[in-house]
């Protein structure tokens, strides 16, 4: 049986395997990654979430050379935003039927621990029913730094006090060597912290995701060590826990003003449209991937759904840290984001950020409207 026939059917491949993969011509490994979306998830469907992203605050002491949107205390335009400011956000989100925040920001030395419970059950009392998923192992082992607990027991407070989820934010690249080089983020989580991390989530039945950004100049094989490394833990949590990553998410690195612009190679639509690919084939336990437009655009995230993508991300209410570092998809309403899946030949449905579908929208009825689309979202390659 050949590499591809053996990638369509579904079998578990090798890391060896997987990086041939990236040798073979990219409508060959489409087609190959387009019958594994197929057989785990309705061929029929492109799912999508109303949800908002809210960046507490932008204060970091991590400082990585890719990100745009930290600084530090002392800057003028530094922030952390009031209780009262993130729920007037989730209001705008809920008059929208947003079901979901996805609320990260940067590792604040100056913010005690009560800080974040006490805002965890402000946010379970006025907005029950909007699913929390919050920070990232980055932020887990900040506070764990600050109180002196270990990252469990930071997450058990958090949970109790009604955290939902924890996003896979800071995955990039899980390889040492790439990730902590001098001129990407030596200060950063390490890969063995983030996946124990995120280990740790899981078996509290926190709702997680994966993540992974190209770009840094890594090789083939340090792309399939990073699914290795996911894909271990996804096998290792399911079988003790039944809970692990719901979804894997990549993108490209996005370097315009920040201090890695030009030290490292960056990467292309071909090179994310490859990537995605291999991942779909090779994380063979991860049931959702997701096309992502913010970085990349809609007419390539469209062109994902033909790479082994069966989601289309979120309307993204609010996004500041991609943004700050170039990506130039920024807020798309929900009808564009229907009329972008329908465009593609998918039926549209609305899922909840479990994945589970809850509502079909009347696709006709919305599309026959006069659109309200922000041109400055579409497109970034035309
Ligand atoms: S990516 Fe996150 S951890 Fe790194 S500097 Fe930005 S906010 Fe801080």
């Amino acid at each position: 049986m050949s590499l591809l026939s053996k990638a369509a059917s579904g079998q578990r491949l090798t890391a060896a395997e997987a990086v041939e993969l990236y040798h073979l011509p990219l409508f060959d490994l489409s087609s190959a990654a387009h019958a594994v979306r197929n057989l785990r998830t309705d061929p029929e469907i492109v799912t999508y979430l109303i949800d908002r992203n809210i960046n507490y605050s932008n204060v970091c002491n991590v400082g990585c050379a890719f990100c745009g949107f930290y600084r530090t205390r002392r800057q003028d335009d530094s922030y952390t935003l009031s209780y009262e400011e993130i729920s007037q956000k989730i209001r705008e989100l809920e008059a929208v039927n947003g079901t979901r925040i996805l609320m990260q920001g940067g590792v604040n030395p100056y913010l005690p621990f009560e800080w974040y419970l006490d805002l965890m059950r402000h946010l379970k009392e006025h907005h029950p029913t909007i699913r929390v998923e919050a920070f990232s192992p980055e932020e887990i082992k900040g506070m764990s730094k600050l109180t002196g607990m270990t990252p469990l027991e930071v997450l058990k407070e958090l949970q109790a006090a009604g955290l939902d989820g924890l996003p896979g934010g800071g995955g990039e690249m899980l390889v040492d060597e790439v990730r902590k080089a001098k001129h990407v983020s030596p200060a950063r989580i390490s890969s063995d912290d983030w996946l124990r991390i995120m280990g740790e989530a899981q078996s509290l039945g926190l709702y997680t995701t994966a993540t992974m950004v190209i770009g840094f100049g890594e090789s083939f094989a340090q792309r399939v060590e990073h699914f290795q490394r996911v894909r271990d833990l996804q096998d290792k949590s399911l079988a003790a826990y039944g809970n692990a990553f719901s979804a894997f998410i990549s993108w490209t690195l996005q370097t315009k003003g920040v201090r890695i612009d030009g030290k490292v190679p960056g990467a292309g639509a071909h090179e994310y449209l490859q990537n995605l690919a291999v991942s779909r084939i090779f994380l063979d336990k991860i049931p959702n991937y997701q096309a992502s437009w913010p970085t990349m655009g809609h007419k390539i995230a469209q062109t994902a759904l033909f790479f082994g993508a069966n989601d289309y991300g979120s309307t993204m209410l609010e996004e500041n840290v991609v943004s700050q570092a170039g990506a130039k998809h920024r807020n798309t309403p929900e009808r564009e984001i229907i009329r972008q899946i329908t465009d593609a030949g998918y039926k549209p449905m609305q899922r909840d950020s479990l994945y589970n579908v809850i509502a079909e929208p009347d696709v006709e009825a919305i599309l026959a409207n006069k659109p309200e689309v922000d041109f400055s979202t579409l497109n970034a390659f035309a």
